[in-house]
């Protein structure tokens, strides 16, 4: 992730990330009690471009607010810095992590002061192999009445750490966790779509993050004249279905190949959702996919 040459971004002012650091007294680093993003920025034929910027960073405010962490940067600061970072860095295709931690204070009260660090690295490709073989994990998403969920809080990250470890324990890339009514929530960073009949179909908002990436999702599916829907589902409608993928910043879109090892049905190349993941690599490289429409009517 960083070298001798890296900077980063914390407490104000860019440093060597080899010599920043930060306490060991703190709410952040005893019980998770930070909020982050994860971002990614592309070469495009316009310069380097970090995708979606205003949303993750309206995202992390909101994230800050909802976990009642004082936080003051507004979201133009925030992608200027970020921008800034990556040009010290001579990054373009890279993967950046903001993250808001509470300062000195040990207390189960909500801080009292924040400092955002801001780190960069390069980033090519997405975070698992193509054509993911997932099963549905002995994990349950946190109950949302437990924790606030819509926030991309660190402590929620333990859960997806057991539900990710366990999956590759046994065997498969990934792990598709269920909500506390036993209907597909997401994998452990990233949202979660089956298709059926060229129709797409995602979870609805209560346990889980809604990605921008998902929200992504819906905008080319307007654009292509894809129709998809938003509903509480069980596995076994999910098992079996035409395709599935995850998607996320960092996963991008990534295509599954078997649910609890039931196969998809359609050759990836021959689903709607092949389509999808190559308009959204069209669209962070900033370059047009209309012509696909027509791959949908042939
Ligand atoms: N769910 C979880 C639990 C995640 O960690 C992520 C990654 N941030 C997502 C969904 C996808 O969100 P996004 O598309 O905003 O990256």
């Amino acid at each position: 992730y960083y070298n001798e040459k890296t900077m980063l971004y914390y407490d104000g002012k860019f440093q060597e990330a080899t010599t920043a650091s930060t306490g060991l007294y703190g709410q952040s680093l005893h019980y998770g009690y930070a909020v982050f993003e994860g971002i990614k920025s592309y070469k495009t034929k316009n310069g380097t471009k970090i995708f979606k910027a205003k949303e993750h960073y309206d995202r992390l405010k909101k994230s800050a607010e909802l976990m009642m962490i004082p936080f003051d940067y507004s979201t133009e600061e925030m992608i200027d810095l970020t921008y800034k970072l990556l040009e010290m860095n001579n990054l373009s295709n890279a993967y950046i992590r903001p993250l808001v931690i509470c300062s000195p204070n040990m207390s189960l009260s909500k801080g009292n002061k924040s400092s955002l660090i801001i780190e960069a690295w390069s980033w090519d490709n997405g975070y698992l192999s193509d054509h993911a073989r997932i099963m549905t994990s002995s994990f349950e998403r946190p109950n949302p009445k437990a924790f606030r969920i819509e926030a991309k809080a660190s402590g929620h990250y333990v859960n997806s750490i057991l539900a990710s470890q366990e999956a590759k324990d046994k065997g498969f890339d990934e792990a598709m966790l269920l909500d506390g009514n036993g209907n597909v929530a997401e994998s452990s960073g990233a949202n979660i779509f089956y298709e059926k009949d060229a129709k797409l179909y995602t979870p609805a908002k209560g346990s889980i993050l809604p990605g921008i990436t998902r929200a992504t999702m819906f905008e080319i599916c307007d654009q292509l004249g894809i129709s998809y829907e938003e509903k509480f589902f069980k596995p076994e409608e999910m098992e079996g279905a035409d395709a599935g993928f995850f998607c996320g910043t960092a996963a991008e879109v990534v295509a599954l190949e078997s649910l609890n090892n039931i196969p998809f049905k359609l050759k990836w190349e021959n689903s709607v959702s092949a389509l999808i993941q190559k308009a959204y690599r069209h669209l962070v490289f900033e370059e047009d996919y209309s012509y696909l429409k027509q791959a949908l009517y042939v």
